[in-house]
């Protein structure tokens, strides 16, 4: 895959090989990549067990919580899951996006929601209607970083202000002020201009966006 196809595809398969032959697919940005997939279709997700296991997953990504916490989020999504009758038209994506353990059971979370009886009534495409804006929420966590190596960002040549404001909108969830982080960026020696480009972009950003991640030294 080229870096002009990588801008534009859906093809998740695809978009995942890229990322894992970059080695920037950690545990924690797969994770929040499912996580953001799951807060997308939240009125999906009917069942208080199933929203349960998208929030333990995210604590999870944090460090907050232990593995029988997440194993016990994880089973208790699963007995939902086993009243749902549902076809299994295509798990490949999942399949993908869950590859590895630890970030199987919000990918698991994740496919049951899309194939809820309720949501394919109301959605009967499933899961294809998702794929452009999981496409882009992947492009959010990974930015260009298959092809470019980025600098890592030295803190100390960082304005604190700047990541002050960084770990606001990360722990608040106030992505709103991205631009004002762009803004911020500009006057700062270490950030490049894809960078600047990325925050004031009318992109969605969330939890493991790329540049969020640098300026906050999360991988
Ligand atoms: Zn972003």
């Amino acid at each position: 895959m080229t870096e002009q196809e990588w801008l534009s595809t859906t093809d998740l398969c695809a978009m995942l090989f890229q990322a894992h032959d970059a080695h920037i697919d950690s545990d924690r940005k797969l994770r929040l990549l499912l996580i953001a997939c799951c807060r997308r279709i939240w009125n999906n997700l009917s069942h208080p067990q199933l929203r349960a296991a998208v929030k333990i997953g995210e604590r999870y990504a944090e460090g907050e919580v232990s593995d029988p916490e997440r194993s016990n989020a994880f089973l208790s999504a699963v007995r939902v899951t086993d009243n749902f009758n549902h076809p299994v038209r295509d798990w490949t994506w999942v399949r993908e996006l869950a590859k590895g353990t630890v970030a199987h059971h919000v990918g698991y979370v994740s496919l049951l929601a899309l194939f809820d009886d309720d949501w394919l009534k109301s959605n009967p495409t499933g899961n294809f209607a998702e794929r452009p804006f999981q496409a882009d929420l992947m492009r959010d966590v990974f930015g260009l970083l298959p092809f470019r190596t980025m600098r890592k960002i030295d803190r100390r040549r960082t304005n604190a202000a700047t990541r002050k404001l960084a770990g606001e909108i990360y722990s608040k969830r106030l992505f709103r002020l991205m631009p004002a982080l762009g803004d911020s960026l500009a006057e700062s020696p270490v950030a490049t201009d894809e960078m600047i480009a990325h925050c004031r972009a009318s992109t969605a950003h969330v939890r493991g966006c790329w540049v969020l991640d640098l300026v906050l030294g999360k991988r």
